[in-house]
């Protein structure tokens, strides 16, 4: 699988320090071009035609910095004559963008435009614990601990399997999966703050790097490489030296525009 990372931080922040500058944009993860994972960032990063390839989106919970891409993207498949996107998730995100986003007020009901044509937009449930086979890709979505109604995924392929926590806070059930796993080539997990923000990452239901590190080491395969993301950019640096303070020789910080083959 090939896994185009289009955005990877947990804001969006024009980062420019030490002569250094780095567009973050919140996490979105492009699968074989057609199946986007979460989408936080789509519109700003592909143009129309990698737009208009994405067949399905699966999303891990409803806050905003997972979905917001979703009305640029829908808006501008408008007129390009493609299928309608299918949108996956658990009852309480599909029912939240329809009450939240797309309710005719926040946005058009792209849900059930246009009038007497096949909508832009489809939603899909997915079920807990239970897979679901998305082109050539099977997704499984396992609840994780978060603020609100959260799944993490399991997703695989023929050959391969990653999995991707979405936002977390300690959690079992996703890495008692992952441990199962045979063929599993990588764990994607998010670490949002700095080690001295382990209250805030406790309330907020996320991952510092110390906290990060016991949960990975929960799925008992120390040579699994492990992808870290959804860091809040203005701690970038800061958790970025946490991190390789750590000394996990498997562990890499994913970057926006980077391509993982799993
Ligand atoms: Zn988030
Ligand atoms: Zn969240």
């Amino acid at each position: 699988m090939k896994i185009k990372i289009l955005g990877s931080h947990g804001s969006d922040l024009f980062y420019s320090q030490k002569g250094e500058s780095h567009r973050c944009q919140c996490v979105g993860f492009l699968v074989n071009d057609h199946l986007l994972v979460d989408a936080g960032t789509v519109a700003s990063a592909l143009d129309l035609e990698g737009q208009t390839r994405i067949d399905h989106v699966i999303l891990s919970h409803l806050h905003l910095d997972h979905i917001k891409g979703l009305p640029p993207l829908v808006d501008n498949r408008v007129g390009t004559n493609g299928q309608p996107i299918n949108i996956c998730s658990i009852p309480h995100v599909l029912d939240g963008l329809k009450t939240h986003i797309f309710n005719e007020i926040v946005y058009p009901n792209f849900f059930t435009l246009p009038k007497g044509e096949p909508p832009y937009l489809q939603a899909s449930i997915l079920t807990e614990g239970k897979d679901t086979l998305l082109g050539d890709i099977r997704v499984t979505p396992i609840h994780v601990n978060h603020t609100v109604p959260t799944v993490g995924f399991l997703i695989q392929d023929d050959q391969s399997a990653w999995i991707y926590s979405g936002d977390t806070y300690q959690t079992e059930e996703l890495w008692a999966l992952a441990a199962r796993i045979p063929n599993l080539k990588g764990a994607f997990i998010e670490t949002s703050f700095p080690n001295e923000y382990e209250n805030l990452a406790k309330e907020s239901k996320h991952l510092t790097p110390k906290l990060l590190v016991q949960e990975y080491q929960k799925i008992g395969k120390p040579e699994l490489p492990l992808y870290v993301f959804h860091l809040k950019p203005q701690f970038r640096e800061q958790i970025a030296n946490q991190l390789h303070d750590l000394s996990l020789p498997s562990l890499s910080i994913l970057q926006e525009g980077q391509e993982v083959e799993i």
